[in-house]
């Protein structure tokens, strides 16, 4: 779970290499964790469908858009689409997503610890711990680096990331 020390501490005085720090993290923790022995995000939490999502995916099912949105999506409480149902009804047992080349931008970006400017997204980050164990590894790590060193043991250079394969 994630510490709101921690992340009260992020929010008053995001440290300056935030994003480096996040980026590293993230490469190591996408070293260990495979997505398809785990898919706990499609399992649980539905991506918002932007209206391109909704075409995109429902062109290359063969669907009308509005058809589609009528069989799989619902418009919540804050006026987004999101899936009627979880798990995601385009997951399959074997954890693969079969419409993985046009999968919603929220999907592809999930679980945003490779995005830039992570202090403007630390809720989500501390949000996500609870779901991705990558964000809950990251979160760990850098509980030990900035709850113990304090916001002084800033890195230097950092390495370039890989792009995950999920
Ligand atoms: S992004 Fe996180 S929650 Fe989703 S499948 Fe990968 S490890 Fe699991
Ligand atoms: S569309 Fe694919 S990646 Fe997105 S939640 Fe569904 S199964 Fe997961």
């Amino acid at each position: 779970m994630a510490s709101p020390k921690l992340f009260k501490q992020l929010k008053a005085k995001p440290p300056r290499d935030l994003d480096a720090v996040v980026h590293d993290l993230h490469d190591q923790a996408f070293t260990k964790i495979d997505c398809l022995d785990c898919a706990n995000c499609c399992k649980t939490t539905g991506p918002l469908w932007t209206d391109r999502d909704r075409e995109r995916v429902a062109k290359h099912i063969g669907m009308k858009t509005g058809a589609f949105e009528a069989q799989y999506l619902r418009v919540d409480e804050d006026q987004d689409w999101v899936l009627q149902t979880l798990p995601c009804p385009f997951l399959g047992t074997d954890n693969y997503c079969s419409i993985y080349d046009v999968r919603p931008k929220a999907c592809r970006e999930y679980p945003h610890t490779d995005r830039v400017k992570q202090h403007q997204i630390l809720g989500l980050m501390e949000k996500n711990a609870a779901i991705c164990p990558a964000v809950e590894h990251i979160v760990q790590k850098m509980e030990a680096l900035y709850l113990t060193a304090g916001p002084s043991a800033e890195s230097g250079k950092r390495s370039k990331r890989p792009r995950r394969s999920r």
